[in-house]
């Protein structure tokens, strides 16, 4: 009961200092390296971190769901997406090449009014190809096949912009998404990684599921890899893309610069066994 109160005196301070947050510039994004299969670096999963003046660091997990409760998250989310297409216009400015850039995004921001003018307005004002911004959508709500979300989504697609379905197979409801998003990409759940190596039975639906997914003509990334184990499997059932914190951990945006390219070919030397040949 009194852990209860205290848990919630907490939520409602970080509630209302989200509405500050931004102004106070407590907010900041990390960039998570995507490689491909050979090792070649694909783009980057931008992840918010705030820095609250008390509490320190409070996670995504926690404020997340906060900010969606609040609303807060449409201004905060029109700023992750902001931020991140400058990031990547500067990454490819250090001569990272043409890089994709995921970034998540609520369903809450996908519903607001406006949305798909706001992230055309800031792909154009930052000068960032549609095809190298991708946008994460986590299961949340019931979605309906006639309702804004699909309608927004599609507008983007046509745009160019790329969606990805996240942590697919954590929620309930994952397959009516895949049935009815537009979707490019699919991301596989850390779930389902972190037994590979001792499940059988995680192996079968993992290799079953990259099978099926390539069969609708979708690609497929793997997150939450850790350990090199699960990145054979992975290889070898041909999966496209992998993220873990074997590969890379997220890096602060100052990170990221031209020694990127030792990284990866650290990365590939460490877990392919060889450079990539460029
Ligand atoms: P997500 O989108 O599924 O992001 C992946 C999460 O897994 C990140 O946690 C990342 O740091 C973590 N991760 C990556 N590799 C590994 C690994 O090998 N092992 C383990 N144990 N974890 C790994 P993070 O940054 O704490 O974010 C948590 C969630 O918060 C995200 O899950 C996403 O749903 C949400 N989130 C983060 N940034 C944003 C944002 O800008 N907007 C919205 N709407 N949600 C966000
Ligand atoms: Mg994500
Ligand atoms: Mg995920
Ligand atoms: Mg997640």
């Amino acid at each position: 009961m009194q852990r209860k109160e205290i848990r919630s005196y907490r939520e409602l301070e970080l509630m209302n200092a989200l509405g500050e947050a931004l102004d106070r510039e407590q907010l900041r994004l990390c960039y998570q390296p995507i490689y491909g299969a050979s090792g070649r670096l694909r783009g980057f999963e931008a992840l918010l971190r705030w820095d609250h003046a008390d509490y320190g660091p409070v996670s995504p997990a926690e404020f997340v769901p906060l900010a969606e409760q609040s609303l807060q998250i449409v201004p905060i989310g029109e700023w992750v997406i902001h931020e991140a297409c400058r990031m990547l216009h500067a990454a490819n400015n250090k001569g990272l090449g043409i890089l994709i850039m995921s970034v998540n995004v609520s369903t809450l921001q996908l519903q607001s009014p406006g949305f798909v003018e706001t992230v055309l307005r800031i792909l154009d004002s930052t000068n960032t190809p549609p095809q190298c911004l991708e946008l994460e959508i986590t299961e949340g709500i019931r979605i309906d096949s006639r309702g804004p979300i699909i309608t927004n989504l599609c507008r983007l697609r046509d745009a160019g912009v790329r969606i990805a379905l996240d942590d697919f197979g954590e929620g309930h409801t994952s397959f009516a998404y895949l049935r009815l998003l537009p979707l490019h990409t699919l991301k596989l759940d850390r779930s389902f990684i972190e037994h590979l190596c001792d499940s059988s039975r995680d192996r079968i639906m993992v290799e079953s599921l990259i099978t099926l997914i390539h069969r609708l003509g979708l690609e497929v990334v793997a997150e939450g890899i850790e350990d090199s184990g699960q990145l054979k499997l992975l290889q070898e059932w041909n999966c496209d893309f992998h993220q873990g914190y074997l590969l890379g951990m997220p890096l602060e945006g100052t990170g990221i610069g031209p020694h990127l390219l030792q990284s990866q070919l650290c990365a590939s030397i460490a877990a392919w066994g060889c450079p990539e040949k460029s």
